[in-house]
């Protein structure tokens, strides 16, 4: 197999954009749609402040590569959720990455926090992984406002865009649709929030990982057994591999046809919670209340 661009010996293929490419051919291509993400939605330009939210996994960790690479101002952020040795191997490779490329990174500690994952759903006995989402969404707007940053990256992909997607079709989730965009736009007390990666898929960025040498953590989280979007991604792939180009088809057919129809009707009104000032629905926030400072 030949690459499409230069003749040279293929070595990915990419049959839902009907090519191959050689090594760096295939790193102009993955550049090439990173930047047409970034422009097509205004997401951010050289002047802005980026604050990207880094797990250590794949995907987080390229787009900080990536965006360092393009030359963007940007600092990572990695909430060290207290879940044991997942944790600890975690914020080793995103500090090893830190510290190998001189690349500016902040790290807020749960338990110093006083509310690490694993104590927190022992105690309210709710999944962890809606839990630990509020929290880490919670530090990202609280960190990023208080830094200055203009807006918040974070390595969200095609398939975990696409498989969101379905699910939230199937069941006609009308309020998580309209929330459902590679950019939301900033709010009181909230920043703007951009997926520069959407037209990527993990396929993709697993190869730009691979040939960019990144280290990243490939065990998974122990509260992550039964997430309900694997299974929407293991059918969405099933179509996929008999019809290359099913999942960009989708989710750009979305964002064409029907994003431009949803208003935001199903939204409730957001106040201020009083011990904080974070947006939140009650009087006092999820995190505060967490916290037992209500
Ligand atoms: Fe948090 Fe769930 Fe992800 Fe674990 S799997 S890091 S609990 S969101
Ligand atoms: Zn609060």
């Amino acid at each position: 197999m030949k690459c499409i661009r230069c003749k040279k010996e293929a070595e990915v293929e990419l049959k839902s954009h009907n090519a191959a490419f050689c090594r760096d051919c295939f790193l102009l291509f993955f550049y090439n749609q990173l930047n047409k993400a970034v422009k097509q939605f205004k997401m951010f330009d050289k002047e802005d402040k980026i604050l990207i939210a880094v797990s250590g996994g794949k995907d987080s960790m390229s787009l900080w590569s990536a965006l360092l690479e393009l030359g963007y101002n940007t600092t990572a952020l990695f909430v060290d959720l207290g879940i044991g040795g997942f944790s600890e191997l975690a914020r080793s490779k995103v500090e090893a990455f830190s510290d190998r490329f001189d690349a500016p990174l902040r790290v807020v500690e749960l338990k110093k926090e006083g509310i690490p994952i694993p104590e927190v759903v022992k105690k309210i006995k709710r999944p962890a992984c809606a839990v630990c989402g509020r929290i880490k969404r919670y530090y990202f707007n609280t960190e990023g406002l208080k830094g200055g940053f203009d807006v918040l990256a974070t390595g969200h992909n095609l398939d975990d865009e696409t498989s969101r997607l379905f699910s939230n079709v199937l069941h006609w989730k009308m309020e998580y649709l309209e929330d459902q965009s590679p950019v939301l736009p900033s709010e009181e007390g909230l920043l703007k929030k951009v997926k520069p990666f959407f037209r990527l898929t993990e396929f993709e960025i697993a190869a730009y990982a691979f040939f960019k040498n990144i280290d990243y953590l490939t065990s998974g989280c122990p509260f992550s057994k039964g997430a309900t979007f694997s299974t929407y991604k293991r059918h969405l792939n099933r179509i996929e591999y008999d019809s290359p180009a099913t999942k960009i088809d989708f989710y750009q057919g979305f964002l064409k046809n029907l994003r431009p129809l949803l208003n935001k009707k199903n939204k409730e009104e957001l106040t201020r919670c009083r011990v904080c000032g974070y947006p939140t629905f009650g009087e006092v926030c999820f995190v505060c209340r967490l916290k037992g400072l209500a």
